[in-house]
């Protein structure tokens, strides 16, 4: 009778009708013989989605955080000097991961609404001439403060360095959504998950491996075993897993992978582009407001960070969207708790829904208080989606 609850956070995103209903089925044999001719095809689609043309890809049944310890246990060893950078509360959770898991992690602290320091980074690993350094980390998108980072210009950092260094990079809110060139850019590990870009439940963590990453697979002793690339390796060369997969969100990975490679990775990331130019457009209207993120090289088309006005607590704005208007935003994390809100405009997604979200945080901030001039933000959203929205010709 109220409608339904609208959900604008980065994730878990909305899951369209069609991976939905491809995820309702009877549950079905791991083993089957045939089982092998569903899975094959899945790994090979995502490497398309990651652009990568070597190496391989593995799905666990895991999350971000998951993917994002496999890449790490499977090619690293205990002591390894790595170089990472802080700017949000998902650096800094990759940062505490690698500290508690027994690597000498070399961090650099950046503001937060920056990015990657690629220029610091690239003073070290010029410095780093007996190439301590083993593996150079970088949260492409920084989901918590809205802000996207340059890898293209960090691989050119560590060719100019001529640094041997692996290069990890983050793309749990990134990849599927906005631009990644997993080969182009030499990232050697890449870290997905399947409830953001992929528009799936939580539940996949995904990764990309790169050849030079298999190799020094090879070499690393970090301890592993749930997550060992071996035991993948024996059995995904055969399209089966050494333990139980979750079948239903396979079902409906295959079913994403379909919409996206059907769309074609440039139509989504323009289209990412077109809604977060509107957000973007909505905010500079409220009053008070700013994107966390400082400056446009660093905003993020799949997120906006909001820092709200300095005497409105964003958890006000928040919790009045979420019980007056059925509508979630995401909460500010760490020191942006109280400070920001933000809108997810990644997945599944049309201007109309970003209207209403936009609709619901402009009522929720005048509720709170906020001198937002009613509607202001959504006509700013308006006239940019009716200025660069296309028919849709095909599936979303
Ligand atoms: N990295 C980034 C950039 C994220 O946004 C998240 C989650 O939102 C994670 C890592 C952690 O992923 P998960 O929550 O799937 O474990």
């Amino acid at each position: 009778m109220n409608g339904i609850r609208h959900l604008f956070i980065p994730g878990p995103t909305n899951v369209p009708e069609e991976i939905r209903r491809a995820m309702n089925i009877p549950m079905e044999d791991m083993r089957a013989p045939d089982f092998a001719d569903f899975v094959l095809p899945i790994l090979a689609d995502l490497k398309e989605v990651l652009r990568l043309t070597h190496g391989r890809v593995f799905v666990y049944p895991t999350s971000g955080t998951g993917a994002w310890e496999a890449a790490i246990t499977n090619t690293l060893n205990t002591g390894d000097r790595v170089l990472m950078s802080r700017f949000g509360q998902f650096s800094t959770l990759w940062v505490d991961m690698a500290t508690r898991l027994g690597l000498d992690v070399e961090v650099v602290d950046v503001d937060w609404g920056q990015g990657v320091p690629v220029a610091d980074y690239a003073a070290r690993l010029e410095a780093d001439k007996k190439h301590r350094i083993k593996a150079v980390f970088a949260t492409h998108n920084e989901t918590a403060t809205g802000v996207t980072s340059n890898i293209a210009a960090l691989r050119a950092a560590l060719d100019a360095a001529n640094h041997p260094a692996l290069l990890f990079v983050d793309g749990v809110s990134s990849i599927g959504a906005i631009e990644f060139e997993m080969q182009d850019w030499g990232v050697d590990l890449a870290v997905a998950g399947s409830q953001k870009g992929f528009m799936l439940p939580a539940g996949l963590g995904i990764l990309g491996v790169s050849d030079k990453a298999l190799a020094a697979h090879e070499r690393a002793t970090m301890p592993r075993c749930y997550f060992s690339f071996d035991d993948m390796i024996r059995f995904n060369d055969t399209g089966y897993f050494p333990y139980t997969p979750a079948t239903q969100l396979l079902r409906g990975l295959r079913c994403s992978l379909d919409m996206l490679l059907d769309a074609g990775m440039e139509r989504v990331w323009d289209r990412h582009h077109r809604l977060a130019s509107g957000v973007r457009a909505a905010i500079a209207e409220w009053r008070g407001c700013s994107l966390v993120a400082q400056g446009p090289q660093w905003h993020s088309d799949t997120v906006s960070a909001i820092r709200t006005p300095a005497d409105i607590d964003a958890r006000e704005v928040i919790a009045t969207a979420y019980s007056k208007y059925q509508t979630s935003l995401g909460s500010g994390l760490a020191q942006l708790a109280g400070r920001a809100f933000r809108i997810g405009h990644l997945g599944s997604l049309n201007p109309v829904m970003l209207c209403g979200a936009l609709s619901a945080a402009e009522m929720a901030l005048r509720d709170a208080g906020a001198a937002i001039v009613p509607g202001a933000g959504v006509a700013a959203a308006q006239e940019h989606f009716r200025a660069t929205t296309a028919p849709v010709q095909s599936r979303p």
